[in-house]
């Protein structure tokens, strides 16, 4: 039998690859829990969660049962003029744990179109009250997709060349820290007297692609409070910290100022089908529902909310909320604790970094983003059966929450063994 990795090559064509220099694509059979399998049965532990999506392990049993069950029932429907049950009993069951002042859901497809339809939401709330708002806002070095609208709002645009002519109209301000924060609050005060602000989408707490960079909860919420006052919309993209991975719900539990608005996907599945939603407050809805039927939301994807879909965001929602997943945050955020006691003095450590089960560490190393020693690294985790995949200087870990203290054990010691190799 010819070699996945070989069958690849004919007709396939990569995310986020530059074919030429990449090496083979490995090629992956099964999946069970913390653990990927490999075409040859090599074992690898998911220590990322397969971008943060199988919060609950690969292959869930319970959330497959669910699935399965209703994939027997109902497999898809068009969303526009019918509904489901999988659909109304999830936004129930999702507004119970969302911030209280998240009212209405709006479904679609991945991350991506999650944080493209927020901003939609956010120029168009303006817009059917009849003003003129155009700019958005975004935190430098923020991720938030890649197609056209959260492509602009995105920060880290070194790829970004030929679509930049055709970007929305955007402004960046640093992320808060103590000793910036003054001027950042005096400047945006400033800048708001054009009155042209229409929304500010930002990753609470944690900038995922960034390398999971962190920042200061009291910083964001000044922020989030001054655009408030001059109904800037305020739109979490909560794509990666959502559902439990900050050690609550969402990261913006931890935070004072509610968002007008909030991106989801990625373990909002549970990693076993693409989806994204996109959730407001009663007010967002408000300006939209009118007999005018221009000022709806005309927006819509073929398979929103896909029953499928919703189904496994249902099962997930209730795994999340279970002692054993909780438990399972406590310890991760336990054992991340000790281990970064014992490594974050170690020469070639720079800096550590943690908020609930999310760890990174900066390597004391200058390094490319995808360059040479990225590479050594990432080839060292994986011939030791742990796949990480290191962003520039820094290791993350963000492992499923039901990894075993065995495993996340040996993702601690490659990580150490990897320090020598440095
Ligand atoms: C992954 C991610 C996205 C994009 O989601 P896709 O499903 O890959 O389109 C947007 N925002 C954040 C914060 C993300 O981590």
């Amino acid at each position: 039998m010819e070699k996945l990795s070989d069958r690849d090559k004919k007709h396939l064509w990569h995310p986020l690859t530059q074919h030429k220099t990449h090496p083979e694509m490995l090629g992956i059979s099964k999946a069970k829990g913390a653990v990927l399998f490999d075409e040859n049965d090599k074992e690898y532990i998911d220590g990322i969660a397969s971008w943060y999506t199988c919060m609950y392990g690969h292959c869930h049993p319970y959330i497959l049962e669910k699935v399965r069950a209703q994939m027997l029932r109902l497999d898809q429907v068009v969303f526009s003029g019918f509904t489901h049950e999988p659909a109304v009993k999830l936004s129930e069951e999702l507004i119970k744990i969302l911030p209280e002042n998240q009212e209405k859901l709006f479904f679609s497809d991945n991350g991506s179109t999650s944080t493209e339809i927020g901003i939609k939401m956010a120029l168009q709330y303006h817009f059917n009250q009849g003003e003129k708002r155009n700019v958005l806002l975004a935190f430098e070095e923020g991720f938030h997709g890649d197609t056209f609208g959260s492509m602009s709002v995105s920060g880290l645009s070194v790829y970004n060349g030929p679509f930049e002519d055709f970007f929305i109209s955007v402004e960046r301000i640093p992320v808060p820290t103590e000793k910036n924060i003054r001027e950042v609050l005096t400047n945006l005060k400033e800048r708001l007297k054009q009155e042209d602000i229409a929304g500010f989408i930002y990753e609470p707490l944690v900038q995922g692609a960034a390398a999971m960079k962190m920042h200061d909860a009291n910083g964001l919420n000044q922020i989030l409070a001054l655009l408030k006052e001059d109904d800037v919309l305020t739109i979490a993209d909560e794509v990666m910290t959502g559902f439990g991975k900050t050690g609550k719900y969402f990261a913006s539990d931890h935070i004072q100022t509610k968002p007008d608005i909030m991106c989801l996907s990625k373990a909002l599945t549970a990693g076993l089908v693409p989806m994204g939603l996109t959730t407001c407050t009663e007010k967002v809805y408000q300006a939209f529902y009118s007999d005018d039927i221009s000022k709806g939301l005309f927006h819509g994807h073929t398979y929103t909310a896909n029953p499928l879909a919703c189904a496994a965001a249902l099962s997930a929602v209730e795994l999340l909320q279970t002692e054993g997943i909780q438990d399972n945050i406590q310890n991760i955020i336990k054992w991340h604790q000790e281990f970064d006691a014992k490594i974050k003095n170690h020469t070639k450590v720079a800096a550590t970094r943690q908020l609930g089960v999310i760890y990174a560490l900066d390597l004391n190393v200058k390094m490319e983003r995808y360059g040479n020693l990225r590479d050594k690294l990432f080839n060292h985790f994986m011939e030791n059966g742990v796949f990480l995949r290191p962003l520039g200087n820094t290791i993350y870990i963000l492992a499923p929450f039901v990894t075993s203290q065995e495993q996340m054990e040996k993702i601690y010691s490659t990580i150490q063994s990897a320090l020598d190799i440095v």
